[in-house]
């Protein structure tokens, strides 16, 4: 597909990586950075989708990309295709982020010769063509699992996967099927330059990528087989495009509030999302009439309109008086409503979601059309949430530690120079406190490295518990724990830190049985009157909490207050 694009497509995707290479080159990674490299990312996005919507690149047959599958086909026009392509590059900017070192390929079979031809890249390195008869490629398709390969161990597989003929030994790849309606449709390869970099988690990430992809190649398939009209369909992909991952998720169902209003004529629309712990469901999004509005907009499921989508579990077309419910509450005081409704649930990553419900209170019932419609964007609505859930947890990833969800060492520096540039600004006070637990080791050697991970757990949540929602609470190592109390001066932070030595030394670690006391040393220093350093503020809180156990731990020792 690629050779076929005109050269100015090729200096155009040029630029594009280019960008690519310039934004995630940068090391840094705080919050700020993190952001503007994203917002640059959605501008790429936006590029690619106005180059091929507005100077209207003809691509093989004039209008249709076609991707055959054996005998299955899957013929998406100009705008499915550009919302593919954003996928692509959704996907690698997510492997950049998981690593920025990795390298990604996506590759589709060629119908022809059966073979995969290289769709897309992050760099030059990846042959153009694999063969499907090779040995190598046979086993990736053949497996479920992800595949991951050594260089020093497959050189000769190695060579059929790249260009380049010089090799350190250290390379290897993850390789993950793609799939379209059960056949493998494709492949993702991501490459890292050392197979140390490469974990359990990160290629659970790049399976669960290629699961999202096989899954769009689907939606895209269904989204072109149910609605021919050219004018709609461009309305929903336009929508699609416009999905930014770092919105919130009211920001997103708003965009879909302007879609499903163009489409439809309703009195009232009513988008929820299930409350998985009760038989409640909350309301996200109404617009239109706001008669009979639920307190704290939540309702009972059962015996309610808007809760029949998520008892019948599938589209309604139907009116309340046939099903005789009242619209969100057995309490509705005004229930001379008569209304029309088509109602669905939605689905995400095949768990009930939410719902979705249109009224109309004139006599006008929803057609046959009207429901395929609402199908439809109930099939976009999920592909949009998916994606901006998978984004989350990614992000939620990037900054947390995994054992105690507290920021990660890198996240806690970053934000902690934020702080302290606010509090220059603001000429606020600012407290840094080091944690460490003492003679932990101990716990790991006697009782077990799970009951470690316990107290560390506990012993982070004992100080997120003690610290207000705005300071920053971080895993700095193993049982080191730092926390900056935002516009805070020595004397309040003292109370705060010795509070959370004490709810420590009195806290009853127990699990399986075993019952245990631990004790947690402290260090204290203050910007700007120790420093106006991060570092030096971070090694004074440091030099404190070593002072106080060469006095025995289990307390706080304030670095200006240190006999030095
Ligand atoms: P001190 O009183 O001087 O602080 O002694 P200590 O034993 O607490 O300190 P040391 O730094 O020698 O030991 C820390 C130990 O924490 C070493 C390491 O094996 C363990 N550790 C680090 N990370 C984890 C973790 O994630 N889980 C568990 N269970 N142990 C960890
Ligand atoms: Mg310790
Ligand atoms: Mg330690």
């Amino acid at each position: 597909m690629m050779n076929k694009l005109p050269i100015s497509t090729f200096i155009f995707f040029g630029f594009c990586l280019n960008i690519f290479l310039i934004i995630f080159l940068s090391d840094s990674n705080n919050i700020v950075n993190l952001a503007l490299r994203l917002s640059a990312v959605a501008g790429i996005i936006w590029l690619i989708y106005f180059y091929f919507k507005y100077l209207r690149i003809e691509v093989e047959n004039k209008h249709y990309v076609s991707l055959d599958v054996r005998d299955e086909s899957i013929n998406f026009d100009i705008s499915a295709k550009n919302q593919f392509l954003d996928l692509i590059n959704l996907t690698f900017t997510f492997i950049k982020e998981i690593n920025i070192e990795f390298e990604s390929a996506i590759y589709f079979i060629d119908p022809d010769s059966n073979n995969y031809k290289l769709n897309d890249s992050t760099s030059n390195n990846f042959n153009s063509v694999l063969l499907a008869d090779s040995i190598l490629i046979s086993k990736i398709i053949n497996e479920n699992d992800v595949n991951i390969l050594y260089q020093k161990d497959n050189p000769v597989e190695w060579v059929n996967l790249f260009q380049d003929e010089s090799f350190k030994g250290s390379e290897c790849v993850i390789m993950q099927k793609l799939l379209f309606n059960n056949f493998p449709a494709g492949l993702i390869i991501v490459r890292s330059n050392h197979f140390s970099d490469i974990n359990t988690k990160d290629q659970l990430l790049i399976k669960h990528l290629s699961e999202i992809i096989s899954l769009s190649i689907k939606d895209l398939d269904i989204l072109e087989k149910t609605i021919n009209r050219g004018k709609d369909q461009s309305r929903i992909f336009d929508l699609l495009m416009q999905i930014n991952l770092t919105h919130s998720e009211s920001e997103i169902l708003n965009k879909f509030r302007n879609l499903i209003h163009y489409f439809f004529k309703y009195d009232c629309l009513t988008i929820s999302r299930l409350d998985n712990q009760s038989n409640n469901a909350v309301i996200k999004l109404i617009d239109g009439v706001k008669k009979n509005l639920p307190d704290m907009k939540a309702f009972n499921i059962n015996g309610t309109i808007n809760g029949l989508p998520y008892i019948k579990k599938c589209l309604i077309n139907s009116s309340s008086d046939k099903y005789n419910l009242f619209r969100y509450s057995s309490s509705e005081i005004d229930t001379d409503i008569n209304n029309n409704f088509l109602s669905a649930p939605i689905f995400i990553d095949e768990k009930l979601w939410g719902g979705i419900t249109i009224e109309s209170f004139d006599n006008q019932r929803f057609n046959e059309h009207d429901e395929k419609l609402m199908l439809l964007i109930v099939n976009a609505i999920q592909t949009s949430m998916f994606w901006y859930i998978e984004y989350q947890n990614m992000y939620e990833n990037a900054i947390k530690d995994g054992l105690t969800g507290l920021l990660n060492h890198k996240t806690f520096m970053d934000r902690s120079r934020e702080e302290i540039e606010r509090a220059r600004r603001f000429q606020h006070n600012l407290v840094f406190l080091m944690y460490d637990l003492d003679k932990f080791k101990r716990i790991n050697d006697t009782l077990g490295h799970p009951y470690g991970d316990y107290v560390i757990k506990t012993t982070a949540k004992i100080i997120k518990d003690n610290v207000r929602s705005i300071d920053l609470v971080a895993r700095y190592g193993g049982e080191e724990f730092a926390v900056v109390l935002v516009n805070t001066n020595t004397e309040a932070a003292l109370t705060v830190a010795e509070r959370i030595v004490e709810n420590i030394a009195d806290y009853n670690f127990i699990m399986e049985e075993n019952e245990v006391n631990m004790t947690i040393s402290s260090g204290l220093s203050e910007y700007p009157n120790d420093s106006d350093q991060l570092k030096d503020l971070i090694r004074f809180a440091d030099e404190g909490l070593y002072n106080t156990k060469e006095n025995g731990g289990n307390s706080v020792t304030i670095y200006h207050s240190m006999n030095k």
